[in-house]
């Protein structure tokens, strides 16, 4: 036999079994987003490379080393998408969504390709959800955008997490905090990991989220950035924090969130969930004042958030949280000779159109097969035909969470499962 072949490194199937766990999360969060009048867009895979160099930022791990990029038959420089924003406000520049209704409130959904170290939920394509607000920087949409993903973790049921809100001000004040901030990590050049002395001449805030227990260390006396908040961001970070609190929505303040990507202005946040181990963010976001700007667009301010599925759904599990129903059948029919069987093949036609699920297994001939088949698929009646059933026009179901038995007319079984 050949060997087979090996799904690539930092990948995952969502498997048959497994399934359902994602269409029960990806239904509700698209539920809540809708909620809050949210549109989804749906992007493509993969993008003009310049689009995320230019946004997501030339320093920032995800561009040197982290994306996926290839060339396409004519030589076009092309990359999987490593994160959402910067499509989203593509195509909304492209699309000149702001002039529309349903242009300015937008979700999605889908997968995203980075090339990281693959570990528990850390994976070389994963799967995000995310909303993007643009067109207001009223402090209330900040708090806004931010109760929407409260709102979804709570609707599934968790609550091992921690809301984590800081704000990184405007480009300006960014530039004196950074001079602080190398002033500051300069004579301990030494003791830091060789990616954060990289970082320190490209993106001195890089340092303040490195999770080297060392590079911590030192951080923790780094100076804050809420020090040198310009008075715009300070009073526009008061009124986030007002209306989350008008919104009973509970946060922490973490001067050290500053998001791993450039395009970031003003408020920024996470939901945390500690018991994910080193990778512990179960979503973030944050306000982007010039993207779009920047992007080529009439100068439009936005904010929004994503996620992972991955993270989300290994948070549940550990919560012990329901999916929703596992999918089963209705009914599986058993039948027993000839006549009987194609009796249930009518039948099963006539259930399938009714959209009803329905289940019935050719290749096993003895009733014992078949009874033990039924009882497999966790299906929650089995219908069973014999001769005499037929002759009388009638089918005999069984309960299989009761175990109660009746005998029903044949053409009653689908206002019957209707109801039942
Ligand atoms: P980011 O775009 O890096 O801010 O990530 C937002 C969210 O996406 C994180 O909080 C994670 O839930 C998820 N995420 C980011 N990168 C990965 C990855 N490599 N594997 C799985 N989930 C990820």
């Amino acid at each position: 036999m050949a060997e087979g072949y090996k799904i690539p490194r930092g990948t995952f199937d969502i498997l048959p079994s497994e399934s359902y766990k994602w269409n029960y999360v990806m239904a509700t969060f698209r539920r809540i987003a809708e909620s809050y009048g949210y549109h989804q867009i749906t992007t493509p895979i993969f993008e003009q490379s310049d689009l995320f160099e230019r946004s997501v930022g030339d320093a920032t791990d995800i561009i040197q080393k982290e994306m996926y990029r290839f060339q396409d038959r004519k030589g076009r420089s092309l990359a999987l998408r490593p994160e959402g924003t910067a499509p989203v406000v593509r195509s909304f520049v492209e699309n000149n969504l702001l002039y529309e209704k349903k242009g300015n409130r937008l979700y999605y959904m889908g997968p995203m390709f980075r090339y990281d170290r693959p570990q528990k939920g850390r994976y070389r394509q994963f799967y995000q959800y995310g909303v993007e607000n643009f067109g207001s920087d009223h402090p209330y949409i900040d708090a806004e955008v931010i109760a929407l993903g409260y709102s979804f973790l709570k609707e599934l049921g968790l609550t091992d997490f921690s809301l984590e809100i800081n704000s990184i001000g405007t480009a300006k004040s960014s530039e004196v905090h950074n001079a602080a901030l190398s002033a500051y990590f300069e004579p301990h050049l030494e003791e830091l990991c060789a990616d954060c002395r990289t970082r320190l001449n490209k993106n001195p805030k890089r340092l303040l989220d490195c999770k080297v227990p060392s590079c911590r260390a030192i951080a923790g006396n780094a100076p804050s950035m809420l020090a040198y908040l310009d008075e715009e961001s300070a009073a526009h970070f008061a009124r986030v924090q007002e209306y989350l609190t008008l919104m009973e929505i509970p946060f922490t303040i973490n001067p050290t969130i500053v998001r791993g990507l450039d395009y970031y202005s003003k408020t920024a946040f996470e939901y945390i969930n500690n018991n994910l181990g080193s990778q512990n963010a179960l979503a973030g976001g944050g306000r982007y004042d010039t993207l779009v700007e920047q992007l080529g667009g009439k100068a439009t301010t936005g904010i929004g958030f994503a996620g992972g599925f991955e993270r989300l759904i290994l948070s549940m599990e550990q919560e012990n949280l329901s999916f929703g129903e596992v999918p089963h059948p209705r009914i599986f029919l058993v039948s027993l000779g000839d006549e009987a069987e194609k009796t249930a093949i009518k039948l099963l036609t006539d259930l399938h159109n009714a959209g009803i699920s329905a289940a019935f297994d050719v290749d096993k001939t003895t009733l014992n097969a078949q009874m033990k088949a039924a009882g497999k698929s966790d299906t929650d009646f089995t219908g069973i035909m014999g001769d005499d059933e037929i002759k009388s026009g009638k089918i005999s179901l069984k309960n299989m969470r009761s175990g109660e038995q009746i005998l029903i007319p044949i053409n009653e079984l689908i206002t019957f499962l209707k109801k039942n």
